[in-house]
């Protein structure tokens, strides 16, 4: 009879520090959006701009940050 043995590990979540965090402006009021940028004044010129040439006064912002999983051993 084959015997087998299961070794569990905690693992942690953290912020991956090779793959920036990149952010999108998008307009409420149209679809317009500002595009995935990795920087914060790109999008936010972005729709001030936009705010500037359409009056359009609401946005939503997305943030993408990656993460990387690690065992807490290697931590
Ligand atoms: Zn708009």
């Amino acid at each position: 009879m084959a015997r087998t043995s299961y070794r569990y590990i905690d693992w942690t979540l953290g912020a991956d520090p090779a793959q920036p965090s990149h952010r999108r402006i998008e307009c409420a009021d149209c679809p317009a959006a500002s595009g995935d940028s990795p920087g914060q004044l790109g999008p936010d010129r972005w729709a001030l701009q936009h705010a500037g040439a359409t009056g359009h006064r609401g946005y939503r912002e997305t943030v993408i940050s990656h993460l990387r999983a690690t065992p807490a051993e290697d931590a």
